[in-house]
């Protein structure tokens, strides 16, 4: 069996993480880096980029750049207003109503994007590990509905991974302190990321890792405070120079970026430098922003999405039945937790010194591969005791929803439910599931409707069909439904309203594979061009460094030799002339040096 990868696919960053003998180790990935931007580029050519290439053309080519697509996971294209404000690209209605992202024409499903940056860790894995990567545990924000988690498995699968887990991120970090720390506590894990908020309360011991409660925000991070900095600066400039920027996508991409860099900055300094020469020009000339940023003028801007999630955080200690002192211990996750404002409300909140032991992009990864390493029974077995974060029910008379599995329910989990005809002689009967809190089936969200089929005609409410929801350890609902007459047992798919059908995965798979093909022969062209490339080089300084121990017919012969190879080397586009090529110069060069030893 080969290793088992663990993942934590992030809305800004990507890490991966393996157990190297029972200790988890991160990744590195071809770059040099421990983490990996979530970015997928595009160039012109069709050619794609993942991580830091990607996001370095993001300022250039902000429409071919793909970055919080985690935002967009499992998303219906009507709901994800605020999502599509947070990013400059193109967002696109499927057939089917999905957010998808237009790229040249091209729509892309957020699974496919993902899998991308999922295919460039699995590469950057099997690099390190030398040996091919199948199996990942991912993780996602507890937050996280049953859609956006079938979106994610979705992704491994198109990107060649078999996900054996999907885990929360908060209980990943708590699996990272339950490892090292080993004793019986009560903690609680901030996690404050670049797209999404999660606040966890669990008890651990040595053995078990079980959740309290857990709440939080899918559309809330970073990346939101990075807009009410731009909002301001567009509002600052507009002010000086009576011009509107916020329809240009290149001039907001570079605010965005100028706003997270002051935002970074601001977490140990108190005042940053705004500096945007150039940013916009008309008949006037040239127009800059050249600003200050304080740090009280940028907790202004953001108090209020600081308080949405002390807010969460205090909504949690009540449904855990928990007061701020019972806590033993504050774990922060995600790179806005490192904001100093931040650390002050939650310290204040919980009372307690803040743990700072762990590093906050990397301890959800390693989680994951504890994770991995429990299932490959590397790792003491750990129980985890998770909880599912929506209430799951169906649609009743008068349009209401009807709760089965309340929240906060210890995962897995399963209920029952009787559901009969209305009319005489009725054929079928439509369950509609939904997951949310609010009484109105309308107001939560729609995990798709099934239909029972082939009731035996009978009078209305005599027939009795049994349908079992469950909820697996990945958060994943699955449904059965027994007709208690017959026997007759069916496994129900529900038709979901959001994600993709087998076909459509198997289709992207292929694509992926295809591309995962091409980007290998093309870097091995490069690298054979570069080798031709390097021959040449080495044969020019022979020549040149030689050249009065030479016959005249020899330079001659080497220099239109030197020629012929950096025309050919123009020209050759395929693997064999480029091999023909390098034997060529290499005959060259052993000439030479045969000449040069006997002269
Ligand atoms: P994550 O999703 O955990 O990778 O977090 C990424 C988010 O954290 C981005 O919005 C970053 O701008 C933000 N971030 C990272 N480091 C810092 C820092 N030192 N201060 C403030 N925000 C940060």
């Amino acid at each position: 069996m080969g290793k088992i990868i663990g993942i934590d696919l992030g809305t800004t960053n990507s890490v991966c993480a393996y157990m190297d003998r029972a200790e988890p180790r991160v990744i590195i990935n071809e770059e040099g880096g421990r983490v990996t931007p979530s970015v997928v580029g595009f160039s012109r050519n069709g050619e794609r980029f993942v991580g830091d290439v990607a996001k370095r053309q993001m300022l250039i080519n902000p429409l071919a750049t793909i970055h919080s697509i985690k935002r967009f996971m499992g998303k219906k294209y009507r709901d994800s207003r605020r999502e599509q404000q947070a990013v400059n690209y193109l967002i696109a209605e499927t057939a089917s109503g999905d957010c998808g992202v237009e790229i040249e024409g091209r729509v892309y499903t957020p699974q496919e994007i993902s899998a991308m940056v999922l295919q460039k860790l699995r590469r950057s894995a099997e690099d390190h590990l030398g040996e091919s990567v199948t199996e990942a545990v991912i993780t996602v924000p507890a937050y996280f509905t049953d859609s956006q988690r079938q979106a994610t498995r979705d992704a491994a699968t198109i990107a060649g991974l078999d996900c054996l887990r999907i885990i929360n991120e908060p209980t990943a970090a708590a699996l990272a302190y339950v490892h090292e720390r080993k004793r019986r506590s009560t903690i609680a894990v901030y996690d404050f990321g670049g797209g999404t908020f999660d606040i966890s309360l669990l008890e651990v011991d040595r053995d078990v890792a079980e959740v309290l409660a857990t709440r939080g925000n899918n559309a809330l991070g970073g990346a939101d405070l990075d807009r009410r900095i731009v909002e301001w600066l567009v509002q600052r400039f507009q002010e000086e120079n009576d011009l509107d920027v916020s329809n240009d996508a290149i001039v907001m991409q570079r605010l965005r970026d100028a706003a997270e860099r002051a935002k970074l900055e601001l977490s140990t300094a108190t005042t940053t430098e705004i500096h945007l020469p150039f940013l916009v020009a008309d008949s006037s000339g040239p127009r800059h922003l050249q600003t200050a940023l304080t740090r009280a003028t940028f907790e202004r801007l953001t108090e209020s999405h600081f308080q949405e999630t002390v807010n969460e955080c205090k909504q949690a200690m009540k449904d855990a039945g928990l007061r701020p002192g019972d806590l033993d211990e504050i774990i922060m996750v995600g790179g806005s937790s490192r904001i100093p404002r931040v650390q002050e409300l939650v310290q204040g909140l919980f009372r307690r010194n803040l743990n700072k032991g762990f590093n906050p992009d990397e301890v959800v990864a390693v989680g994951a591969a504890i994770n991995a390493g429990i299932l490959e029974g590397e790792v003491k077995a750990v129980t985890l005791l998770d909880v599912t974060n929506f209430s799951l029910g169906i649609e009743v008379q008068g349009r209401r929803f009807a709760k089965l599995i309340e929240k906060n329910t210890t995962i897995p989990t399963q209920k029952t439910q009787l559901v009969s005809t209305v009319i005489d002689n009725q054929k079928t009967v439509k369950v509609h599931v939904l997951q949310g809190e609010r009484p109105m089936a309308k107001d939560n969200v729609s995990l798709g409707e099934f239909e029972l089929t082939n009731i035996q005609p009978s009078s209305r409410g005599a027939p009795r069909i049994q349908v079992q929801f469950s909820i697996d350890t990945n958060g994943i609902v699955n449904v059965t439904a027994e007709d208690l007459r017959t026997g007759i047992t069916e496994k129900i798919t529900i038709e979901a309203p959001t994600g993709l059908s087998k076909v459509e995965i198997d289709r992207m798979k292929e694509e992926a594979d295809a591309a995962e093909a091409k980007t290998d022969l093309d870097k091995a062209l490069k690298g054979l061009r570069d080798q031709v490339e390097r021959k040449l080089v080495a044969l020019e300084e022979l020549l040149r460094e030689n050249k009065p121990r030479l016959h005249k017919k020899d330079i001659f012969e080497v220099e239109q030799a030197l020629k012929r190879g950096r025309m050919a080397l123009i020209k050759s586009q395929d693997r064999k002339k480029l091999n023909e090529l390098l034997t060529y110069i290499s005959r060259y060069h052993t000439h030479l040096e045969h000449r040069l030893s006997n002269s």
